[in-house]
């Protein structure tokens, strides 16, 4: 397909079992292949066998990622090209839904297979772990039910993304509404915050009766798998092996006696220098000393030849991995028409390559986004050398480890960008940025573990609950002069959560975010003693992919596995001497 921006990329390593030329548009092409593996299986009459049939539905399962991935790709780049998005749809709407079935049998056929115990151990304990998790969870009567609540999460999203409001005489989606609570003259804010706020009020008995059915079918799903409630079922489902409820409420203690006092020191300060008598909802997303945007470059051109001497001087492998993937042209960074908004790294499974798209306009937060998604990239180049397809891959709680401490080490260098003054600047709106996002990460996770082990709440229960929690976790008057002023906006505050895609879509999926920027800010912590033998760490810990479990891809990170205040309250110290360094 030439509508890729990168041109051929062989697979990493020659096909053995996929033929060279296969139709991916045709079913019946693709079915022998998994005929062949069900064969296979089958007749594997040693853990020898049984390894190399693992590899050969590993090349397949590859192969068929790519093509995805690469048709994507394609569309979201020319999202104006009819082609591109037939062949998108052709795959995700013809292919996918038969996959699907043809990969769970071959799941199946290996969890009860005679030799799977004969395995080599450890080299198998994740998959064997996750695999028979995966096939002892399934029910053929939660299809269905899953199938109903996707379709409930695109109501939601088809919602929240329809809402609009008059500002000004203009038609202004919420997102676009985004940028006016940014602006320096308080009063635009003010109106901008007000205005979306009410929209949104008005549909909440919608947003409210969305999530009452989706949080029904969840609890049925969960009964179905024969758990009592649906947080000790999702656990279970999102392969939470290696942590517990409990652990996760330690977090959220971690946060409230650590991380919220920081936050208010730092509230109590932009009120400061914002000059206000107390911090409305509307004064948190402006620079406090009304300064304008920091421009860190004028082009993509520039953004690229920046980032690859920050990363030069950063470390030697991974600038290279960020010179050859600049070589390849799997860098798509600038805006322009008729590409698909955001940003995002697809891996390219059978190349064992990453694309990052973006769309840059430059701004700092372009800078921070190609750090971000340049750690993923630096993690699955990492990982090229494996060849178990399963784990060439990563555990959400250590993937971000990757993105959010590349953010991390790559500030220490974003001088390649500014002047000292506002390299200062980014440095310092990113590390409050982190503290921000911690208090609500434990905000909405600690929601989540109230809503469903109260079955049957009152809607009024449900948001004095959150509103009990948002206070927990500081987003709300305090004595020490920090804090957010919700008088007059009760109802808006009781409704928040509403905002929350994750709740809706991707129940109890937040918390990992929380557990990889510990471990981000682990690494850090370790670059500041010693930076050479933290990135010998982190690339190494990136090189395991998810053939290990949690904790000793956090030990080979060199960063602990723990989220209590013992870890948490040391990485906050840092960061408070650190905004005190940067004045
Ligand atoms: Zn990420």
């Amino acid at each position: 397909m030439s509508l890729l921006p990168f041109g051929v990329l062989p697979p990493y390593r020659k096909r053995r079992f996929v033929p060279e030329n296969v139709d991916w548009n045709d079913w019946s092409a693709i079915e022998p292949l998994f005929d062949r593996l069900d064969a296979a299986v089958a007749k594997a009459a040693s853990a020898a066998e049984l390894e190399r049939w693992l590899l050969d539905w590993s090349e397949l399962s590859a192969a068929l990622d790519e093509e995805s991935g690469r048709r994507y790709i394609a569309m979201t780049c020319h999202t104006d090209n009819a082609e591109a998005e037939k062949a998108y749809l052709h795959f995700v709407e013809e292919v996918d839904p038969k996959l699907k079935p043809r990969q769970f049998a071959l799941q199946q056929a290996f969890v009860k297979h005679p030799q799977r115990g004969d395995l080599p151990r450890a080299r198998y304990e994740v998959f064997n772990r996750d695999t028979v998790n995966s096939v002892e969870l399934f029910r053929a009567e939660n299809v269905p039910l899953e199938t109903e609540e996707t379709k409930l999460g695109q109501q939601y999203q088809k919602l929240n993304g329809s809402l609009s409001v008059n500002f000004r005489g203009e038609e202004k989606t919420l997102i676009q509404m985004g940028r006016f609570l940014e602006e320096t003259d308080r009063a635009t804010r003010e109106e901008a915050w007000k205005l979306v706020a009410e929209r949104r009020l008005k549909e909440a008995d919608t947003f409210d009766a969305q999530f009452d059915e989706l949080s029904k079918l969840r609890g049925q799903i969960a009964a179905n798998a024969g758990f009592s409630n649906y947080r000790d079922y999702i656990f279970r489902r999102l392969g939470r092996f290696d942590y517990t409820v409990a652990d996760c409420e330690r977090f959220h203690s971690a946060v409230e006696t650590t991380v919220v006092p920081l936050l208010m020191e730092l509230q109590a300060e932009w009120k400061q220098k914002l000059g206000v008598a107390t911090l409305r909802p509307w004064d948190l997303n402006v620079d406090a000393l009304g300064r304008p945007p920091l421009k860190p470059f004028a082009d993509v051109d520039e953004l690229l030849l920046r980032s690859q001497k920050l990363f030069n001087r950063l470390d030697g492998e991974l600038a290279g991995g960020f010179q050859r993937m600049r070589d390849l042209k799997l860098l798509d960074l600038a805006n322009r028409k008729g590409k698909a908004p955001g940003g995002y790294l697809y891996p390219l499974a059978e190349a064992r390559m990453a694309f990052i798209f973006m769309n840059a306009v430059g701004l700092q937060r372009d800078v921070e986004t190609l750090l971000h998604e340049a750690g993923h990239a630096f993690h699955w180049l990492a990982m090229s050398e494996e060849d178990l397809y399963a784990y060439r891959a990563s555990p959400m709680e250590f993937a971000e480890v990757a993105s959010m401490s590349m953010e991390l080490l790559g500030n220490e260098f974003i001088e390649e960008f500014y002047h000292p003054a506002d390299a200062a600047r980014a440095r310092r709106t990113h590390l409050e940025g982190i503290v921000s996002v911690l208090a609500w990460i434990a905000t909405v996770d600690a929601f989540q573990h109230w809503i469903y082990t109260h079955p049957g709440h009152t809607h009024a229960e449900r948001d004095a609950a959150w509103v009990a929690i948002h206070q927990r976790f500081g987003s709300s008057l305090h004595r020490d002069g920090g804090g957010v002023d919700w008088s007059g906006f009760e109802a808006a505050r009781a409704k928040l959560w509403h905002r929350q895609l994750h709740i809706f879509l991707h129940p109890f999926y937040y918390i990992e975010y929380g557990i990889a920027q510990l471990g981000a800010l682990q690494v850090w912590v370790n670059s500041k003693r010693d930076r050479a033998q933290a990135l010998a760490d982190y690339k190494r810990a990136l090189a395991l992919g998810n053939s290990r479990p949690l904790p000793q891809l956090f030990a080979a990170a060199g960063c602990k596995f723990e989220f209590s205040e013992a870890t948490v309250r040391p990485l906050t110290n840092m960061i408070r001497e650190e905004l005190a360094k940067m004045g």
